[in-house]
């Protein structure tokens, strides 16, 4: 089986260091603190190219990267230094461990996070060590095309070719379960974001929880 986990929301909660890193780069490069953001779900490359055209910018490959570059050093500031109350969530470290020693599983991560901002929150967090490779929002602007990314790279990875009815897509957002649905895979939706079980069962989840902890019938 092949587990496909989402971060924010998910296994973290970075306590506000993510979006604060985002309002001070804002303030950096355009002198303001930017736009109301949706971040639930949402793509890295996705909230970017909406900033830029809040300002009026036209994003480019350097105006992006530049962005990037300055969002990931205020992210790691604020993780490391910042004094959020980030936190990894409930039954987290449970779950992954028993995923782990279980044989046949696989572990990725399918996030709207870039590739440097994602190992810097599981870095952090000490969860890096259980997901060797991933698809983020860095790879594309679109959530539901990462699901295919992640396919590609678990094939590398393990050599093997998952089937839909193998993989599970584990996230806190109604885009997470869109985002599983577009490779045919199933969604275990979790309730410790911002959205609750009777939300997430309405979008389609094929399976939903309050938290992590309690998924004993689920695996
Ligand atoms: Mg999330």
């Amino acid at each position: 089986m092949l587990f496909l986990f989402d971060i924010d929301g998910t296994l973290v909660d970075t306590g506000g260091a993510g979006l604060q890193a985002l309002e001070e780069t804002n303030l950096s490069l355009f002198q303001a603190p930017g736009p109301p953001l949706d971040l639930a779900g949402a793509t890295d490359l996705g909230i970017v190219d909406y900033i830029h055209r809040h300002f009026g910018i036209e994003a480019s490959d350097k105006s992006i990267n530049r962005y990037f570059d300055l969002y990931h050093q205020r992210l790691e500031w604020n993780l490391s230094r910042g004094g959020f109350p980030g936190k990894v969530l409930s039954g987290v470290h449970d779950l992954l461990g028993k995923l782990a020693a279980r044989p046949g599983s696989t572990l990725a991560l399918l996030t709207g996070n870039t590739q440097a901002g994602a190992a810097a929150k599981m870095r952090h967090f000490q969860l890096d060590h259980h997901f060797p490779f991933g698809a983020y929002g860095s790879d594309h602007a679109d959530r539901n095309q990462l699901g295919h990314i992640a396919l590609e790279r678990a094939h590398t990875h393990t050599g093997k070719h998952f089937q839909p009815e193998e993989i599970w897509v584990i996230g806190d957002t109604p885009k997470d379960i869109a985002c599983a649905h577009a490779i045919g895979a199933r969604c275990l939706a979790v309730a410790t974001g911002r959205f609750t079980v009777e939300e997430l069962t309405a979008f389609g989840a094929d399976h939903t929880v309050e938290s992590l902890d309690l998924i004993s019938n689920w695996i």
